[in-house]
């Protein structure tokens, strides 16, 4: 049986969609400035592969398995460096996840899959990346492993707050990674994209979850 975990991540699934569909014009304004200019796209591609998905199935009750439907979704249908290292990203995260739904795991499974992002598309913090965003979320959410849960919904919120505060930074920062790697520094003036989409995508998760 589906069990009640089911219903909340359909939901926080549900918003992470519509945030990214309406965040699409803006993610490819930014990547026009730094890469080529489809950032949005492939990110409304992988809300519409999920959003179809949902139509046709229950979201399982395992947070790994639901992991790992996502990960090949997002492999076959979102495109772009974003959609390898997305897939890379869920496939690892799901892992901690099976079986297991308890937040200390939930902060494993972010934590194993921002390793596999770095280990396999070779970026580091600060390189101008979505890494930038996701990985002071990723510390802050460590701290899930030794709250008591009356504090998980603050630890969530702080996390949020870092990853926006992370996609911010990257308006200063040169790129070390991907396509906006090409362009001169004094060029970038805008935030990457892809870490535009990770705090975007997080906050989704919070309001959906704490609204
Ligand atoms: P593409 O560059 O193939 O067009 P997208 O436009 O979908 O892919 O995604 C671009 C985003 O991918 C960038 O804004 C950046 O945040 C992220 N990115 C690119 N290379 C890396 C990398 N090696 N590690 C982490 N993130 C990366
Ligand atoms: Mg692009
Ligand atoms: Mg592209």
């Amino acid at each position: 049986s589906p069990g009640p975990l089911s219903g909340v991540m359909r939901k926080a699934l549900e918003a992470v969609c519509e945030a990214l569909l309406q965040h699409q014009e803006e993610l490819n304004m930014l990547d026009r400035a730094a890469g080529d200019g489809d950032c949005g796209n492939t990110h409304a591609c992988a809300a519409k592969a999920i959003q179809e998905w949902l139509l046709g199935h229950q979201v399982p009750g395992c947070p790994g398995q639901l992991l790992s439907v996502l990960a090949s979704l997002v492999q076959e249908r979102m495109g772009g460096s974003s959609g390898a290292l997305y897939s890379l990203f869920l496939a690892a995260a799901a892992l901690p996840l099976m079986g297991q739904s308890d937040a200390a795991s939930w902060a494993k499974a972010m934590h194993s899959g921002t390793e596999a992002m770095k280990r396999y598309g070779g970026a580091e913090p600060g390189d101008r990346t979505m890494l930038d965003a996701l990985c002071p979320a990723v510390e802050e959410l460590q701290k899930l492993s030794s709250s008591p849960p009356t504090v998980v919904m603050a630890v969530l919120q702080a996390a949020v707050e870092r990853a926006k505060a992370g996609a911010d930074s990257t308006k200063s920062l040169s790129a070390q990674a991907g396509r906006a790697s090409y362009i001169a520094v004094e060029h970038l003036t805008q935030p990457d994209p892809g870490a535009v989409a990770v705090a975007a995508i997080l906050r989704a998760v919070y309001e959906a979850l704490c609204g």
